[in-house]
């Protein structure tokens, strides 16, 4: 398999001449590079700039793989070379994962009105999700383009899926719906404006797109690169193109027609590193401390504190922490 982080490794020299691209202190672009992706160098990993683009308002890798290359990825190599254990392994926690669904089914009842309940799962994977959702009464509907992925969701699950990528043409006979969820899809995209914009109109007015992405240079990371000095581990960039903060990621809505209006964060996993269980300098630590975290959340809703749980983790995600991070927007009337 030929990969796009082997064509990224070389230097481009085009993007190397753009003034933009320098570290410049955050000077304002030129009117010449202003429709150009530039800004200053943020990260480097495997050879490969993260820029904190004035363009586009986020951090993303430079240059932006090819289409061709992304197909490749999401339609075979995704469940297939790199990550053939991912279905098995999120059945084994399934238990776990049912508890993450139902925090944000609460919220999307809390914010609709009764009765509309339909939604669209955008990157499904295996479809668990539709399930949990079919279950409790909802419509749900996934856009998958993964082989593997989708015919598990169809085949297995029962559930309805479109394998595909999400496009305006993959959803354009469908009706639209009440929720668009983007669970860990736009840090993957090369193009995740043109990603909101097909979400805005798969949705009903006043529908909620909600999204979630890996929360990264947030303060707790920060803290742990000037405490203890690591590399910064979340960049990673043949899968994440794109790496959002709070911030970014609710500016980036409202420049597309959404209004953010609740927040969900997941534990901040940086907090057993700071405690001393430091994961990123012993990697076999990872499981454990995830184990920790599942154990805690599943003790709460044992308890009865599911809810409790939740109000934690809705206050984090105001807080701009937690390892991911879910911000729910509201389609506005307007465009
Ligand atoms: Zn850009």
């Amino acid at each position: 398999m030929s990969t796009w982080l082997e064509h990224l490794a070389e230097p481009a020299a085009d993007n190397r001449q753009d003034p933009a691209q320098q570290h410049d202190g955050g000077q304002p672009a030129t009117p010449s590079t202003a429709s150009a992706h530039g800004g200053p160098v943020v990260a480097r990993e495997h050879g490969v700039d993260v820029i904190a683009c004035r363009r586009c308002g986020f951090r993303h890798v430079t240059p932006l793989p090819d289409p061709a290359t992304i197909d490749q990825l999401y339609t075979e190599d995704f469940y297939g070379s790199l990550h053939a254990n991912y279905i098995a392994s999120q059945r084994a926690n399934l238990a776990w994962w049912r508890l993450e669904f139902g925090a944000k089914y609460d919220l999307f009842e809390e914010l609709l009105p009764a009765g509309r309940c339909s939604l669209l799962d955008v990157g499904s994977g295996p479809g668990w999700f539709l399930q949990y959702g079919s279950e409790r009464g909802w419509r749900t509907v996934g856009v998958e383009p993964g082989r593997p992925a989708a015919q598990h969701t169809r085949q297995v699950l029962g559930q309805d899926v479109i394998n595909d990528f999400f496009t305006p043409a993959a959803v354009a006979r469908r009706e639209p719906v009440d929720v668009v969820h983007l669970h860990n899809v736009l840090e993957h995209v090369p193009d995740p404006a043109a990603l909101l914009d097909t979400a805005r109109g798969a949705l009903a007015p006043g529908g909620l797109v909600s999204v979630t992405v890996p929360n990264d240079f947030n303060a707790l990371q920060e803290a742990l690169v000037r405490l203890r000095g690591h590399a910064r581990w979340w960049v990673s960039p043949r899968e994440h193109l794109n790496y959002f903060d709070r911030p970014d990621l609710e500016a980036l809505l409202r420049r597309h027609g959404f209004e953010p209006c609740a927040h969900l964060a997941s534990f901040p996993l940086e907090m057993f590193a700071l405690m001393g269980e430091d994961y990123l300098a012993e990697p076999a630590l990872g499981k454990v401390i995830h184990s920790r975290r599942m154990a805690m959340e599943q003790a709460l809703h044992a308890a009865g504190e599911g809810a409790l749980l939740g109000k934690v983790y809705r206050a984090l995600g105001e807080l701009g922490l937690g390892r991911t991070l879910t911000v729910l927007a509201r389609r506005g009337n307007g465009r």
